[in-house]
């Protein structure tokens, strides 16, 4: 993937409803949504609805603690909705070397299998 270019990504679209997705969390600053292209039987994208120069959490600045808690928090409620709280695991790609494809913050919620160590 390319670097960051500050460009709207195709998270607004899904934030927007122009495109569409499935939605399993939902509230006034986070978005959750099944992952198009699923690592696990459970992959849901976690992202705060107004990105707010959050292209990457490389990019984060103190004004940003408290949505970056929420979105953790978020992670978890899904986890205990989607029923693998007894095991997931959270993953947050940053720049193109560490895998990142979509310009717009978001956590990786996986789980529902056998989760390895080191990831790769
Ligand atoms: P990244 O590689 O940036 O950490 O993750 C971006 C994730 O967004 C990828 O896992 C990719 O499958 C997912 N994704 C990209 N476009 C769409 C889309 O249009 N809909 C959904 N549901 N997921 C998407």
């Amino acid at each position: 993937a390319n670097a960051d270019s500050g460009a709207p990504t195709i998270f607004d679209k899904i934030i927007a409803k122009e495109i569409p997705s499935t939605i399993v969390y939902e509230d006034d600053k986070v978005l959750a949504f099944r992952d198009i292209n699923p690592q696990a039987p459970v992959h849901v994208v976690i992202i705060p609805k107004n990105r707010d120069g959050l292209t990457e959490l490389g990019k984060a600045e103190s004004r940003h603690v408290e949505i970056l808690g929420q979105l953790l928090y978020a992670a978890k409620k899904v986890a205990e909705k989607e029923g693998i709280l007894h095991g997931f695991r959270v993953v947050i790609n940053n720049g193109p070397e560490g895998c990142q494809s979509v310009y717009h913050l978001h956590l990786h919620l996986l789980g529902g299998r056998q989760m390895k160590w080191p990831p790769g």
